[in-house]
Parts: C-alpha cells; sequence; structure tokens
C-alpha cells in the first residue's frame, strides 16, 4: 500500500529527513515512536504533500501511484487521511458540510457517483455513533470551541466519514484523558480492515496498550534507525530512548 524508499527531505535547507525506508501492506498497522524533534510529524507532513518541505531523494508509491507527484487534496482522494496532533479550526463551516464536500469531492475524483443526501446521513448517523461523537458537534463549525478531547473524537469522526486506505495519527493521543484515549483506540480498532493499513504516531506507549500494532519503528534523527512489534514499544517504555541512541552513535 505504501512503499518510502530513500526518502529525504529539508526544511529551509536544513534536512530533517535522511533516509527513511517503510513498507506498509493492507491490513496492517505500524506505530512510530521516537524522542521529540526526531522528524515523525516531518515524515508525515512530508506525505501528507505540506508546501514548506522540499523533497530532497527518495521515492514513495502509494497503492501503485506516485505520491510525490500528486498534489495534497489528491492525496487525500486517493485515500490518504492524516490526523495531526493540533487539529485545525474552520470557522464558519460546518462538520457536515466539510465532510460533505469532501467526500463528493473524493467520489468525482474516483469517478464514482455521488452520495445521496439520505446515504450521507445514514453514515453521519452510523460513524458518529462509532466514535460516541455528541451528534450536536458534528454540525458545528469544525473544531471551533471544541474541546481537547472533542477535537480528537472528531478528527476519528472525519476518518471514519472518509474512510481512507491509509490513515496516518500523528500524536494524536497527546493531551487525551484516559477516556478520549479508549474511544479513539476503539475507533481506529473498528475501522481496521484487511483493505486498510494505519500510521500511528506517538511519544509514548500508552496509546498501544489499546492499539496493538504489527510493527513497531522508532524515528531518531531523520531515519528509522530500529524496527521490531509490540514488544520492542514496551522495552522503550521500560528503558526510554537513550540506549537506540547509543547504539545508534556507536
Ligand atoms: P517530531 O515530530 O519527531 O517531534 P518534527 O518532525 O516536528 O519532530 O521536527 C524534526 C526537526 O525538524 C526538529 O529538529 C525541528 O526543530 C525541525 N523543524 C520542524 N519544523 C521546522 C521548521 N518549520 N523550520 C525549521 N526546522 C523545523
Ligand atoms: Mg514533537
Ligand atoms: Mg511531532
Amino acid at each position: 500500500m505504501l512503499s518510502i524508499k530513500n526518502l529525504h527531505a529539508s526544511i529551509n535547507d536544513k534536512e530533517i529527513l535522511k533516509g527513511i525506508n517503510l513498507e506498509i501492506k493492507a491490513g496492517e498497522v505500524h506505530a512510530i515512536m521516537g524522542p521529540n524533534g526526531s522528524g515523525k510529524s516531518t515524515l508525515s507532513s512530508v506525505l501528507a504533500g505540506r508546501e514548506d518541505y522540499e523533497v530532497t531523494q527518495g521515492e514513495v508509491n502509494f497503492d501503485g501511484k506516485d505520491l510525490l507527484e500528486l498534489n495534497p487534496e489528491d492525496r487525500a482522494r486517493e485515500g490518504l487521511f492524516l490526523a495531526f496532533q493540533y487539529p485545525i479550526e474552520i470557522p464558519g463551516v460546518s462538520n457536515i458540510n466539510f465532510l460533505k464536500t469532501a467526500i463528493s469531492e473524493k467520489r468525482e475524483y474516483l469517478g464514482q457517483e455521488p452520495a445521496t443526501a439520505k446515504e450521507f446521513l445514514a453514515m453521519v448517523k452510523e460513524k458518529s455513533a462509532l466514535v460516541e461523537l455528541d451528534a450536536k458537534l458534528a454540525s458545528r463549525s469544525v473544531n471551533e470551541g471544541f474541546s481537547g478531547g472533542e477535537k480528537k473524537r472528531n478528527e476519528i469522526f472525519q476518518m471514519a466519514m472518509l474512510e481512507p486506505k491509509l490513515a496516518i495519527l500523528d500524536e494524536t493521543d497527546s493531551g487525551l484523558d484516559i477516556d478520549a484515549l479508549r474511544i479513539v483506540a476503539n475507533g481506529v480498532n473498528l475501522l481496521k480492515s484487511p483493505k486498510n493499513a494505519t500510521v500511528v504516531i506517538t511519544h509514548y506507549q500508552r496509546l498501544l496498550d489499546y492499539i496493538v500494532p504489527d510493527f513497531v519503528h522508532v524515528l531518531y534523527n531523520g531515519r528509522i534507525v530500529k524496527s521490531g512489534t509490540k514488544e520492542l514499544a514496551l522495552e522503550l517504555e521500560e528503558k526510554g530512548y537513550d540506549w537506540i541512541k547509543e547504539e545508534v552513535n556507536a
């Protein structure tokens, strides 16, 4: 589904990603962990196609397409979804209208029939129940005046509505209390299917008690320096990152 080969990226001529290699297959959940400043958010921003980052080397193939050739909107329409650490607020645009537009644009791009009003409302009902999002929040302006927990829940709701092939959650657990964490994780787990994949970026092991990853990768200084299974996350929780830094710098 996603194949990243030797990806290098810079911001303001400073190289942040220094040769990322990563293969993600449909049905898999990958966790990316690593100390602050390693390049985790840079990797998600580069995949999303944010302009401030310059890809200087490497390839990214997403479900048969050259991802780096696509503009950010088309990446989303191809089925890439990014949930950010700090969700944006869109005053004056209701959640519902935001999603209606996104979904019809996506269907049009993919050459599919538009959703009828009835289908759309049925989806809203089903997906908001899934993430236990108050129906009132669904019709309010996107994230405006939402609490931290509500924003995260809303992100998972948006994700459920957009039915991405690949969802990347960048520290979507930061600032969540245990209940909200459980709801986010439940949403992610319920959406899991053999046809889609999830990348969970997290600084802490905590989220991985709820979303069990098939693979865990450590990103440090712009490279994936270690990969393993969920046991690696437990080891990191116990021992921190210093031993990894020592291994890399030895
Ligand atoms: P992480 O998400 O792993 O904490 P980031 O990807 O946010 O790491 O940051 C990686 C590195 O890139 C850090 O050293 C950070 O200071 C640097 N960086 C991020 N954004 C910018 C920017 N806009 N300008 C300059 N440096 C940046
Ligand atoms: Mg950070
Ligand atoms: Mg980050």
